[in-house]
């Protein structure tokens, strides 16, 4: 986590994923890493310029659909696509003591807490276990890069671990429950 705004990113406002989270879910399952996906990555690593065109690419769609604010080490596959850096506070493992009982922000009582919102969607889609999951401290450096990138590199395979350590990726299982928001 971390507690400052970055140079050139508007301080972060709360933000309501405008992607019904199982279409998010099935969108995961396309890009899912893989040996492709892994060639793509270093071959656009080696060229800056087409690198550069691709985190434009990547920044405005995820912007669109999750307040992406391109931390580069992407939490949404395990907060039930809910970025949690539009958190004011950008916190990466929960809501402060701050929250509303109305499940309103603390900074912007105007706006749902973004944690609220990722309990419900999660809980919408059978995927309340992926919260249990333990953040670690976001590398500051990775900021303004692609977090596809990162992913299919597998430099996102540490980004979370379970409590004991030994289950270090959320589940991806096919979604259940009633209708999705
Ligand atoms: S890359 Fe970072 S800022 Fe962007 S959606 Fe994922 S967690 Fe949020």
């Amino acid at each position: 986590m971390t507690s400052t705004a970055q140079p050139g990113s508007p301080w972060p406002r709360p933000s309501r994923p405008r992607l019904p989270a199982r279409a998010a879910y099935a969108l995961h399952t396309l890009l899912a890493a893989n040996a492709v996906y892994r060639r793509l990555a270093s071959y656009l690593e080696r060229r800056p310029t087409l690198y550069r065109w691709f985190t434009a690419g990547e920044r405005a769609g995820k912007e669109a659909l999750f307040g992406c604010r391109m931390c580069g080490q992407c939490a949404l596959p395990a907060t039930a696509y809910t970025c949690p850096m539009t958190c004011p506070k950008q916190l990466r493992n929960g809501p402060c003591g701050g929250v509303s009982p109305a499940g309103r922000c603390e900074v912007y009582p105007e706006m749902s807490c973004v944690w609220v919102t990722a309990f419900d969607r999660a809980e919408r889609t059978g995927h309340s276990g992926d919260l249990d999951l333990l953040q670690r401290p976001l590398d500051n450096r990775e900021w303004g890069r692609s977090s596809w990138v990162n992913y299919w590199q597998g430099r996102d395979e540490n980004l979370w671990t379970g409590a004991t350590g030994d289950n270090p990726h959320p589940s991806l299982s096919p979604v259940s429950g009633p209708a999705q928001w």
